[in-house]
């Protein structure tokens, strides 16, 4: 089939070495869904897209679509890099696990519908200075329905009422009311503040949202929170997950706080 050259906007989700001199570069795209680009002689001295194609750069360019098969690129338009995320190990782990719960949720080739607007916003706000775990976990309740969960976080999934203390269920699939917690013996047992962050991220949009804050002690609730609904409902465990596990125990297992030169590179350039 024969390829279609077209502009699309494009956010570079890792590059990999290919034979000697070339590159395969991965792009979600907003035109024609995540695609992977061949990058003829990009390794080469004198080569003019080598800033283009970084990890964490977006922007506009022209492309050589094909579908099936790998897609070409014969210019970059306007880019522009996440440059903080690039520079901040930690915004650097987070984006990363953003991009590759996307790359899981939806197959090469297909259109992301509104996702590639919020993968987009989600970054922009790491970039700006937004806490990022929290944009991590809102994108990471929002994205659960790409996975086919779609947990009720609006009200009792037992008998709709909004006004008591709610608890998580898995096995209701969503928030039960205090009068209904002894149907779920196992139920997740939040705290109310997680809870309320849990449903406001269901509906926040990112592509509006101007400023968040949570303090500590909530934040780390709603890590464990989602990572046992993520555990349990989901089933999916990027790579780049794990090195965000392992980052958080690094800093919890010691007081150091410049310990930098001791850390890995985050798995920026590799898929899951
Ligand atoms: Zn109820």
């Amino acid at each position: 089939m024969a390829g279609q050259l077209m502009d699309f906007h494009g956010i570079v989700m890792y590059q990999k070495a290919y034979r000697e001199r070339d590159l395969l570069v991965k792009f979600f795209t907003a035109e024609a869904g995540k695609r992977m680009f061949f990058i003829r002689g990009a390794k080469k001295r004198g080569f003019k897209m080598t800033a283009d194609l970084m990890p964490f750069t977006h922007g506009e360019y022209v492309g050589d679509i094909r579908e099936p098969g790998l897609s070409f690129i014969n210019a970059a338009k306007e880019t522009e890099n996440f440059t903080v995320i690039s520079q901040d190990i930690a915004k650097n782990a987070y984006a990363t696990y953003m991009m590759s719960l996307l790359d899981m949720a939806i197959p090469d080739n297909q259109l992301l519908g509104g996702w590639y607007r919020r993968l987009f916003y989600g970054l922009k706000l790491i970039n700006d200075g937004l806490d990022e775990a929290i944009i991590a976990n809102i994108f990471e309740v929002q994205i659960m329905a790409l996975f086919g969960v779609e947990p009720n976080l609006r009200q009792c999934v037992v008998c709709g009422r909004t006004d008591l203390a709610f608890d998580f269920s898995e096995s209701y699939g969503g928030l039960l009311c205090q009068q209904h917690w002894h149907l779920d013996p196992n139920r997740l047992k939040l705290d109310q503040r997680t809870i309320f962050y849990l449903r406001q991220f269901s509906a926040v949009d990112l592509t509006k949202l101007k400023t968040i804050s949570v303090r500590e002690e909530t934040k780390q609730h709603l890590r464990q929170a989602l990572d046992v609904i993520y555990a349990d409902m989901i089933g999916v465990y990027p790579r780049s997950k794990r090195f965000l596990d392992q980052m958080m125990q690094w800093q919890t297992g010691f007081e150091q706080p410049n310990r930098q030169d001791e850390t890995k590179q985050p798995p920026q350039n590799q898929q899951d």
